[in-house]
């Protein structure tokens, strides 16, 4: 009958692709939202990854609706992008809140189900610029650089439980985030991917459905790039 899984930002973009591919692996899919709903046959529950009450509130939903998580994909992020000389204090902390500080609060409170289970999956959705750096992104750059150390610290931690912490860092894919650039920009990240096209969100999806799996119990702490070869070498 599967695990149960929990998406955050699994409403729409790449989270929601990798829910509906969980889904259709049989699994039991739950998504956060932050007041959208849930798109239809996926169980919704309403959290800011910024709100650990409305974490914990979450999680007790999820846990009466389909048992503790099993499987946690780590997907709500945001950008706000701007250079270093224009960033304020607060556009900094706000991006590092929600995309590092967010995978620290709901990967705390899985961690309780997975410890007692003695099995479990994490799995963080970064992004190839928190290797390569990226001008104008320094603090979304910065929070997805985070979740490397930080994943790679639960692997050290929990490893020894059947509990794997594996990082998936996509290259640029078709969502609401990247339709947002200015054309020029999109045209000049094209020339840039060896691949020399945006990946699907399914192609995201595949990826995480591989490190959520029993099969891949060995693999602990990687970073697996997911971009067309945009990041080569790291
Ligand atoms: P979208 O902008 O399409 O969706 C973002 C999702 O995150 C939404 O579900 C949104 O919820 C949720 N979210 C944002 N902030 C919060 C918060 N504070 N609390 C809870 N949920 C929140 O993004 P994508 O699907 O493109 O991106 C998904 C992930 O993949 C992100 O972490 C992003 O950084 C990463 N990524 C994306 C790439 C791309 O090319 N698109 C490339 C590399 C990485 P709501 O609907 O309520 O706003």
């Amino acid at each position: 009958m599967g695990r149960s899984v929990l998406v955050t930002g699994g409403n729409r973009g790449i989270g929601l692709a990798i829910a509906r591919d969980l889904a259709e692996q049989g699994h039991r899919v739950a998504v956060t939202h932050r007041g959208s709903g849930a798109p239809e046959g996926l169980f919704g529950v309403q959290a800011d990854v910024t709100d650990v009450e409305q974490v914990d509130a979450a999680f007790k939903l999820v846990e009466e609706h389909q048992g503790p998580v099993e499987v946690l994909v780590s997907n709500a992020g945001l950008t706000d992008d701007t250079l270093l000389m224009r960033m304020s204090e607060e556009q900094f902390e706000r991006v590092v809140n929600a995309n590092l500080t967010g995978a620290f609060r709901v990967a705390k409170r899985a961690s309780r189900g997975m410890l007692r289970a003695r099995w479990g999956r994490f799995v963080f959705i970064s992004s190839v610029v928190g290797l390569s750096g990226s001008a104008g992104q320094a603090n979304y750059a910065a929070s997805k650089a985070g979740l490397v150390g930080f994943a790679r610290s639960l692997a050290r931690e929990l490893g020894s439980r059947n509990i794997t912490a594996n990082v998936v860092a996509p290259g640029f894919v078709h969502t609401d985030m990247t339709d947002a650039l200015p054309e020029d920009r999109r045209k000049e990240i094209l020339a840039s991917v060896p691949s020399g096209r945006y990946a699907e969100p399914a192609e995201i999806a595949a990826a995480v459905r591989y490190l959520s799996s029993d099969e891949a119990g060995y693999v602990n702490g990687a970073v697996l790039p997911v971009d067309g070869g945009l990041g080569l070498g790291h």
